[in-house]
């Protein structure tokens, strides 16, 4: 739940900086992105008190980043996802096995039955 959320923030933050190519406050074209902030900044942003000491990057590398990080959390969800199917799968033999030791014991007084009759 945790790395889906990451992701979904992640995406979302992305699909903001996208979307909105213009910053709000300066009208200029966000192509920086915060770290610290996790948000899209203008270059003008850049120059306010209040990125001043923080992370900037520019927005092409924080999406690239947050594409690994997406491919990371979906390569997790589908080891996960595997290691489930690989247990159900695992469940599956088992209650197969047992079915044919359930079968095996069900011909055996039957058989018995047989030769009885025999
Ligand atoms: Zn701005
Ligand atoms: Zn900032």
């Amino acid at each position: 739940l945790l790395l889906l959320d990451l992701f979904c923030f992640g995406d979302q933050t992305v699909v903001a900086a996208r979307k909105e190519s213009v910053c709000q406050k300066h009208q200029e074209p966000l192509k920086l992105f915060c770290r610290d902030h996790e948000a899209p900044i203008c270059v003008v942003c850049e120059q306010s008190q209040e990125h001043r000491y923080h992370d900037i990057v520019p927005v092409e590398e924080a999406s690239q980043e947050y594409k690994d990080q997406f491919c990371t959390c979906m390569e997790i969800l589908r080891k996960e996802r595997n290691r489930i199917l690989a247990y159900k799968d695992s469940l599956v033999k088992e209650s197969q096995d047992l079915l044919d030791v359930f079968e095996f014991s069900e011909v055996k007084p039957h058989s018995k039955k047989k030769v009885v009759q025999r």
